[in-house]
């Protein structure tokens, strides 16, 4: 099962942030946690998104409209690139908290983490921010195919008690796309609610 996906507006700023009146369902993560690849894995396309091989090439919010369930997938820009200058990163994260923030049409965000990496704090201050939003946080564990299995129940135990008020973490990967179908329902059932 796939979901239709069209992009359909992208803001490189403030000002040309745009709220439709349709759900939202955002998605955040850290430059390279795998989030364009998972785009592309639910859409069942190979260049909808863009993949790179560069961390933080993604510094516009990317609006993909799914016309068939009437609602938004939005991706954020990647946090955390330590790579690219303060000001760009406070520029983002700025753009990141102006679209989150007052957005009634928010209806949750979908965290992705690397099930390789240990909790940073830059992922912790987003779930804590969401969470301070009353908004739900859908935590996914990307690039799941990279670990073994023992390795998978660890990061899958490590998040869900970090972020016990969130949705239980789901385990994904783009390559073998474990967890696609279990996502596709979570986030049918965020819109939904
Ligand atoms: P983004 O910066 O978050 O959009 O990350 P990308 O989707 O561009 O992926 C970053 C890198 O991780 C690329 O080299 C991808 O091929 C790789 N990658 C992404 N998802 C997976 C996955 O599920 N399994 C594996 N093995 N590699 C992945």
């Amino acid at each position: 099962m796939y979901l239709t996906l069209r992009l359909e507006t992208t803001s490189y700023t403030k000002d040309q942030l745009r709220f439709p009146d349709l759900p939202q369902i955002a998605l955040a993560g850290r430059s390279n946690v795998g989030k364009s690849s998972l785009i592309n894995s639910l859409a069942g396309q190979k260049k909808l998104a863009r993949i790179s091989s560069t961390p933080g090439k993604t510094r516009s919010i990317n609006f993909f409209l799914a016309p068939q369930e009437n609602f938004y997938l939005v991706d954020l820009p990647g946090y955390g690139y330590a790579r690219c200058s303060r000001v760009e990163r406070e520029k983002w994260g700025e753009l990141i908290q102006e679209y989150l923030q007052d957005n009634h049409h928010l209806a949750g965000v979908v965290l992705l983490l690397d099930s390789r990496i240990s909790p940073q704090s830059s992922d912790l201050d987003l779930a804590h921010y969401v969470d301070s939003l009353q908004t739900r946080l859908l935590p996914v564990l990307t690039k799941a195919d990279k670990c073994n299995q023992k390795q998978r129940q660890l990061a899958l135990k490590r998040w869900q008690k970090l972020l016990e008020r969130a949705h239980k973490p789901i385990l994904f990967s783009a390559r073998t796309r474990q967890g696609q179908q279990a996502l596709l329902e979570a986030i049918k059932n965020l819109v939904q609610a």
